[in-house]
């Protein structure tokens, strides 16, 4: 099959975003302007590198790399609309496999209405998918990291560390509690859309997913906002049979581990009881971690463990302040 044959395979037969005027078939894929801000993200995933054959089958590397990317979306406040896949294809993957990968990637296209519009297609040593993903927001209301102020509640979607659980089971095999619980939430993550989405009419909101955990994404926040923060370990939310992996696991886990693709936020206390409500209408769970302290230059992230204070980095606590 040549590179014309795979293309009609994975072309969709029809478009459902109103605002496409040319999808895949010509140099260039055209979408109109419309009164809104363009948000566009772009990830990329090598084998080797991401994920190995071992731990994820063909169609579920399609769905993650694009659930990596729609993550972003939400995280920026945006409605989806388009992405475009760029590939790289060595001899060792067959062409089943290949349209099982975007397979895989349009389920979880079509459950947000999303349009493949176009990419790139060549051979080379690695597997390697980039996609970039399109989304419209609202203007003003992109959720910028930027925007935290003091007083703000610190908020977590969902559990942490089950992304990393899921994973130390496909590398450990045996007997665990919630075996496919947790190499669901390895393979298939649930970017949380929706609840970004129903929190359209909150004014300002930051929004942060946490792709590389909850440390490094607070850390994020606490530097673009120039605040400092206030995360409370014994509030961060695990799930059912967590604790059932190594004490020091759990904990690298939950604060360092990543890929849970739940979203980080901060919010002012007064609109906070609406978060609330969203999540309960969505059943997601939606725990407050934590809270914006004073305005800091720095930019600083504090744990608060067992009454003691550390201050933290991205790879682990650096001193004690008390
Ligand atoms: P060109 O030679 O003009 O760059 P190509 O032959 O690479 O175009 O691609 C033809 C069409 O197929 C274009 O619309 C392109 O966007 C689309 N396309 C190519 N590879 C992919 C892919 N992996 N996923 C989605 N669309 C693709
Ligand atoms: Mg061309």
């Amino acid at each position: 099959m040549d590179e014309f044959d795979f293309i009609d395979t994975i072309k969709q037969k029809s478009y459902n975003q109103p605002t496409l005027l040319k999808g895949i078939g010509d140099d260039g894929a055209v979408f109109q302007q419309t009164a809104k801000d363009i948000v566009t993200v772009v990830d990329t995933f090598v084998e080797g590198v991401h994920f190995t054959r071992k731990t994820i089958p063909p169609s579920l590397i399609g769905y993650r790399c694009l659930a990596a990317n729609i993550s972003d979306i939400a995280a920026m406040g945006a409605k989806l609309a388009f992405y475009l896949v760029s590939i790289v294809i060595p001899n060792s993957w067959t062409h089943e496999e290949m349209v099982e990968i975007f397979g895989g990637m349009k389920k979880l296209a079509s459950k947000y209405h999303i349009d493949l519009i176009g990419g790139d297609t060549v051979s080379g040593s690695e597997l390697t998918i980039s996609i970039t993903v399109i989304g419209y927001v609202q203007n003003g209301k992109s959720r910028y990291r930027s925007l935290a102020k003091p007083k703000d509640i610190v908020f977590v979607t969902g559990t942490l560390g089950d992304a990393q659980a899921g994973l130390y089971i496909l590398m450990n095999p045996g007997n665990y509690k919630n075996k496919e619980y947790f190499i669901k939430r390895h393979q298939q993550p649930s970017p949380r859309v929706e609840f970004a989405q129903g929190l359209t009419r909150i004014d300002r909101l930051v929004f942060n997913d946490i792709s590389d955990g909850i440390v490094s994404e607070a850390r994020e926040i606490s530097q673009a906002s120039k605040v400092d923060i206030m995360l409370h370990e014994n509030k961060l939310p695990v799930s059912k049979y967590f604790k059932q992996f190594p004490i020091h696991l759990q904990s690298e886990w939950k604060l360092y581990g990543g890929e849970d693709f739940e979203l980080l936020g901060t919010v002012a206390r007064e609109d906070w009881p609406k978060v609330q409500q969203v999540a309960e209408r969505l059943k997601l769970q939606v725990t407050e971690i934590g809270e914006v302290l004073k305005p800091s230059q720095r930019g600083q992230v504090y744990l608060k463990e067992n009454n003691q204070i550390k201050l933290v980095n991205k790879s682990g606590y650096i001193h004690f302040r008390k």
